[in-house]
């Protein structure tokens, strides 16, 4: 709440939205100095309307876990482009955001640093020009920790993230190569391509950020420092490339760059991702509905960290897929994975 208040102090911005409404009357209090006050709204609804508010022609959505959906889908039907750094709203909903976004004429460009380097790698590639899309992974915080003792790994142990500094979700996410997962869904929605033709390579040095073939076979690839402000700036400053002070890559000091295959075994979570989006329709909501949940009982310390495949991957199991699923058909999908994946958990706790 200090950081919040502290970010309207500094920016100041004409409107602001809270998701957890209870927590308004704090933050009214603690900007309560400010002049000219911003129009101040709570709850699920003002965080919509913020994202549809006003002249602006970009809205950074950036909200975690499938609560960016909706806000998202405001923005669109305002017209609004969007940067995408919230990836659980095209995975959830590819099959009905996509559409709306002809309807409405907006482009997203990716905020995620996988996405936008495959994007910046498209610019000059022509429609039709592109085979295959290779995604990166760091392998995070256990990529060199052997597969048997991962049964025993803590909560502070999976928040070390080698390379990046991120939420803790994300941060999990990577842990489990689930983000990769998800990532592969996303590609999938945003560049079209079936999921045979994406691939993930485990590449500890996180300096190339993803790669396309095209089809003669070239490779083309982005390169920089892991640091998330440039992905989000090619984002607001497309097509233009805006000079920066950040420090330039020096390869000699790179040194190696090394690519291994992800470890199956080691990384179920993987394996899920690929089959829910080969299922399509409602399936990709539920397994990033199941994510959620899991990460959390593992955050919460009500799953061990190998609990979270395990919920995951029984809650997809149960869940009937939807062809051509509508919004709501996206939604109630979500819900009921929230619901089941908490059900889920009973044989597990019992194991442990
Ligand atoms: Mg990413």
């Amino acid at each position: 709440m200090t950081l919040f208040a502290a970010q309207i102090c500094q920016f100041r911005p004409e409107i602001v939205a809270i998701a957890q409404a209870e927590k308004l009357p704090a933050l009214k209090e603690a900007i309560a100095e400010l002049d000219p006050q911003p129009i101040l709204l709570a709850g699920a609804e003002g965080v919509e309307t913020v994202a549809a508010y006003g002249d602006a022609s970009v809205v950074v959505t950036g909200i975690v876990g499938c609560a960016g959906l909706l806000p998202t889908i405001a923005a669109i039907k305002a017209g609004k482009d969007l940067a995408l750094a919230n990836k659980e709203t095209l995975i959830a909903a590819g099959c009905v955001v996509n559409p709306l976004l002809k309807h409405h004429r907006v482009r997203i460009l990716p905020a995620d640093s996988e996405h936008s380097a495959i994007f910046q790698c498209l610019q000059g590639v022509p429609p039709g020009g592109l085979r295959k899309i290779i995604l990166t992974a760091s392998g995070g915080a256990f990529r060199d920790r052997p597969v048997e003792e991962l049964a025993q790994v803590t909560i502070a142990d999976a928040l070390k993230h080698p390379n990046w500094s991120m939420g803790r979700k994300i941060t999990i996410d990577s842990a489990t190569l689930m983000n990769k997962g998800l990532e592969v869904i996303e590609a999938h929605f945003l560049f079209g391509l079936d999921y045979d033709q994406i691939q993930i390579v485990i590449h500890p040095q996180s300096i190339i950020h993803s790669l396309v073939e095209v089809q003669d076979t070239s490779v083309l690839a982005q390169m920089g420092w892991p640091d998330m402000r440039l992905p989000l700036l090619y984002a607001l400053s497309y097509p233009d490339r805006l000079p920066t002070p950040w420090k330039s890559l020096d390869l000699v000091q790179c040194a190696t760059l090394t690519f291994r295959e992800p470890d199956h075994r080691k990384y179920p979570c993987m394996q899920l991702a690929y089959a829910a989006g080969r299922a399509g329709g409602t399936m990709p909501a539920v397994l990033n509905a199941a994510n959620e949940v899991a990460v959390d009982l593992f955050l919460t310390e009500r799953i061990p960290f190998l609990g979270i495949p395990e919920v995951i991957e029984r809650t997809c199991e149960r869940h009937r897929v939807i062809d051509q699923p509508s919004l709501e058909d996206i939604l109630e999908a979500d819900r009921w994975a929230r619901h089941t994946a908490h059900t889920v958990l009973t044989p597990l706790s019992s194991v442990f």
